[in-house]
């Protein structure tokens, strides 16, 4: 059976939203007059998700789950959704409310006009600490000065995607994903509605600093070879100086009695040096690391329980 709009949402540990987001959305949908699914992706959550999905799941047959055998991370959980969704439009939607699943109708009224990508836009973040918005937007400036692609600026995952633009993600076969990344790349007709991104609705956020830095970390190797050629850039430099420096020295050595002085300078120079090193090896060692992730071919999340998917 084939649906008009289907509904993915991730959930990682979140008992205390999912009955309200379960309600919130299945309100919008039935108003919205679509035939609709509602595609709940439990990514290894540890807490009491997953029995109260099952619950919901048992009195609506429209809402079908998907559990992940342990926690995969939030953009795979995603892509499950997207490769499970059977919809001529796809919505995906954070399961903590921040994102108003009355924005869907918009959405799908921008996506009848004929656009085949819409994404919201947050026009202001309620309730996010000021780190977080902070680094939230030196985040997405930085990378979109280092992509080629062009990345929206302020833009989650809330997002609805075409048949067209689902298929065409699902030919991209990569590991480290940043999926709002690879929707740009993909490219079609996109447009933008925007919101504002509401407090979380109950529980506390599911993206600790090292979720942030290895989602940070995904998007910038995926979509830039630019730190690559930074350590190019910074190799020619320091060596253009080193060589000038080099002939200081030898000037020293040849018309002036200095001899042994120049420790400090030594070890200044030998600290800086090893220190730049270091860092241009981490570099391509991040490049190098996902490199090898693709290489090893594992299949991106592994399945452990499907409920109300026919067949
Ligand atoms: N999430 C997930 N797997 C994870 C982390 C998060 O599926 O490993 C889900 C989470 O349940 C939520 C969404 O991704 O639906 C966004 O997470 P969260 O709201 O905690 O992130 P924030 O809004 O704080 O950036
Ligand atoms: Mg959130």
């Amino acid at each position: 059976m084939s649906v008009t709009v289907s509904v993915v949402v991730p959930l990682y540990n979140e008992q205390e939203v999912i009955g309200e987001s379960y309600r919130r959305l299945k309100e919008v949908m039935d108003g919205s007059g679509e035939d609709y699914e509602l595609i709940f992706v439990n990514d290894g959550s540890r807490d009491g998700t997953w029995p109260m999905a099952m619950k919901l799941a048992e009195a609506d047959p429209r809402l079908r789950l998907l559990s992940f055998s342990r926690n995969f991370g939030h953009q795979t959980a995603i892509t499950a959704g997207m490769d499970a969704a059977d919809g001529d439009a796809v919505v995906v939607i954070d399961a903590d409310l921040q994102d108003p699943p009355e924005v869907i109708p918009q959405m799908l009224a921008k996506w009848r006009e004929g656009y085949q990508v819409v994404y919201g836009l947050r026009t202001k973040r309620k309730g996010e600490s000021f780190f977080k918005k902070v680094t939230a937007k030196i985040f997405y400036r930085t990378l979109n000065a280092l992509t080629e692609v062009y990345l929206p600026v302020d833009a989650g995952d809330f997002r609805l995607l075409d048949r067209a633009v689902c298929n065409a993600l699902k030919q991209l076969p990569e590991r480290n994903r940043y999926v709002r990344g690879l929707v740009s790349w993909v490219g079609f007709r996109q447009a933008a509605v925007e919101y504002v991104r509401a407090e979380r609705f109950a529980g506390t956020t599911k993206y600790p600093l090292r979720k942030m830095l290895r989602l940070a970390g995904d998007a910038l190797t995926s979509f830039s070879y630019k730190p690559l050629k930074l350590s190019v850039f910074i190799g020619g430099l320091v060596s253009v100086a080193s060589f000038a420096y080099g002939i200081v020295i030898i000037c020293q050595r040849l018309f002036t009695d200095i001899l042994v002085s120049g420790w400090a300078t030594l070890a200044c120079l030998t600290l800086f040096f090893n220190g730049l090193i270091l860092i241009m090896m981490g570099i391509i060692g991040q490049y190098i690391g996902r490199i090898y992730d693709e290489t090893k071919g594992r299949p991106l999340y592994i399945v452990a329980e499907k409920i109300n998917f026919d067949a």
